[in-house]
Formats: C-alpha cells, structure tokens, sequence
C-alpha cells in the first residue's frame, strides 16, 4: 500500500490574479502529477510557481523536484549548507534505525541509495534571509534535522513553515498514527544526525512565537495547545524529543559546505536487534493499548479530535498557505483541498 506521509505547501506570494505563488518542498518520488493537479485546481490551468523552494533535501521532500523543476522550468532555492547533497557531492549522514522503534521501518524501503542531482537548477537561498518570490516571508537557518534545513516565517500572521525542524505528530508512533491526534513533536529522529543543533532550532523557532505551524509530517496546528506544547518542547527537549540511545545522540556527524564530513560509529547491530526488537514490542503494546482505548470510547470517536476542520479551511483560504499531503482524515483532505480522493491512492 502507499502511503501519504508528507507535505508539500503551496504559498501565495501577492494577492488577485496574476500574483505569483511559490511551491514549498516537493513530496515523494511519483507525485509531480498530483501536484501539478492540485497546483491547477488551485491556480488555474497551465498554473506554475515562481520558484520552488526547500526546507531540506531528504527524499521525502524531493522526490518529484526535478520533474516538477524541469516542467514549470522554475529556479530551486535552498540553504547553501544543503546544496551539497542535492548536487551529488555528499550523501546524508545514514539514519539511525537503533532509534525511533520499528515504526519508522516501512520508510527504508523508499529511501533511494542514491542523492539526487540537480546541477545548476539550485540556487543558495539569498544571505539577507528574504524569500524570492515571498515579499511578507523570511527564512531561518533551523538545522540539527538536516545541516541546511529552514523554517519559512510570515510575520505578519505568524505562521511558520517548520519543515521538519518539528513535526506536528509521532511519526515513530504507531500510537500517535491510530489516534490521528496532532501534538508537537521533535525532529524524525530516525533521519536526524544533531541533536544539540536540532534543540537550539526548536528554541529559536519557538521565540519567534508562531500562531500557526504547517510541518513537513503531520497536519497544521494552532491555537493554545499547540504554543503550549512547543514551548514545553523547547524547554524539555532532551527529555522530550532526544532518543535515550543512538548513533548521534551525543556524537553528530560533522557536516561543512562540501557535506559530511564525519560519523561517528554506528551502533552495534546486536545493540540494534535488541533495540528494534523492544521498538516492536512497544509499538505492539501501544497499537493494543489504542485499540482498547478506541472500543472505550465507542463508536470510533476521536475524544481528543476536535481540531476545527473549518480552521484549517480559514488558515487555508484567508492566509494564503495551503497544505496538501498527509492530512489523517478524508473529511479534512475534502474541506481543505476540495479534494475528495481517497487519501492512499497516492502513486
Ligand atoms: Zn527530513
Ligand atoms: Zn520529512
């Protein structure tokens, strides 16, 4: 079965027709044509970005970039610390499988062996922290996830485009995934190589005191709660976030311009076998737990699930940010994209 686990967003860039919009990362390999769909549904027919521009280069948000590139025959942006691995020079450091349980398993077989080329087709993101082609937004260099990642910010409303500096659910919890609830979560701890870098991002994004966050995994989030719970994850982050084992926990892998430049060892693999093993196990535990939680509350209820649909239709319509991707319940794929296809058809 595929998938749909990640987001791409489509963001105006000045207002009435003819305004310009810009496409913010750009999903897995094989959806440039759902894209291109939702983009003209969106914009109009033969409708295209003024540019796309990454929060970071992991296969998850670049996979239908070159087609899509080539197509609309748009310049990419990107952090110049992420240039490398998306020029061919350098891989990403390996993700850590001795963390994140065995959730996060059914991703490897994605993960392409090879990094992406892009050539000349990307550009560094401009010094001056200005957006090309987003007057109202700026960027900030959020790494520790990835050494080039961003977070795009509109001041004006304050929303943030967090990329996946966080997430907005557990992607390595089969829990979380059950429940459909969104919680402010840490990095995809399976694919980040620093976690003291990936702390002081969580910090800096929470003194920017966001209204609205849209993440690379999961759906948008507003409103007490969520300030509530990312201030509590910039405070708590080690406790939080930080796996309490792992090849980069305490050890990061040195990255520069040119890409890795050191790793430290990999955790051994008996020390990995017995760490997916309780990784299972939990998980296990935890589906079961869901399950009998769910028949409590009967007829298939979300209690915690009162996240305002129509919100997301009003963040979606009055600020000019759309999120298309991973959106957990086909109601809210409908209100906040007219898009009413079943939500795995993804190719
Ligand atoms: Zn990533
Ligand atoms: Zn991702």
């Amino acid at each position: 079965m595929k998938i749909v686990f990640v987001n791409v967003f489509f963001v105006n860039g000045s207002e009435g027709p003819g305004g310009n919009w810009v496409l913010v990362d750009a999903g897995l390999y094989g959806s440039a044509h759902r894209i291109k769909k939702v983009a003209e549904e969106r914009f109009g027919r033969g409708a295209r970005p003024s540019a796309i521009i990454l929060t970071h280069g992991h296969f998850d948000h670049v996979g239908a970039l070159k087609e899509l590139a080539m197509e609309w025959n748009v310049p990419i942006y990107a952090h110049h610390l992420e240039i490398p691995y998306l020029t061919g020079l350098s891989s990403y450091p390996p993700p850590d499988p001795s963390v994140g349980g065995g959730g996060m398993a059914f991703m490897s077989f994605m993960y392409p062996k090879k990094p992406i080329e892009l050539g000349g087709m990307v550009q560094p993101l401009p010094a001056d922290g200005s957006v090309p082609g987003l007057p109202e937004w700026s960027w900030y260099h959020t790494p520790g996830h990835t050494a080039g990642h961003v977070s795009f910010f509109r001041e004006r409303d304050r929303t943030l485009i967090a990329g996946d500096a966080i997430t907005t659910r557990k992607p390595e919890s089969v829990l979380a995934v059950i429940t459909d609830e969104p919680e402010v979560c840490g990095p995809p701890s399976y694919f980040t190589p620093d976690w003291t870098a990936a702390k002081i991002s969580v910090q800096n994004i929470a003194s920017l005191r966001p209204n609205v966050i849209a993440t690379g995994h999961g759906i948008p989030m507003h409103g007490e709660r969520m300030i509530d719970e990312l201030n509590e994850l910039a405070r708590m982050f080690d406790e939080i976030a930080v796996p309490a084992h792992g090849r980069y926990v305490g050890h990061p892998a040195i990255m520069d311009e040119q890409g890795v430049v050191s790793l430290p060892e990999p955790v051994s693999s008996t020390t990995n076998k017995v760490l997916i093993t309780a990784g299972l196990v939990t998980v296990a535990g935890l589906a079961a737990y869901a399950i009998s939680k769910r028949k409590h509350n009967g007829n298939g209820q979300h209690s915690k699930l009162n996240s305002p649909l129509d919100t997301h239709i009003y963040y979606g319509e009055e600020m000019n940010l759309s999120v298309y991707g991973e959106i957990p319940d086909s109601r809210e794929v409908h209100n906040f994209h007219q898009d009413n296809r079943p939500t795995n058809d993804f190719p």
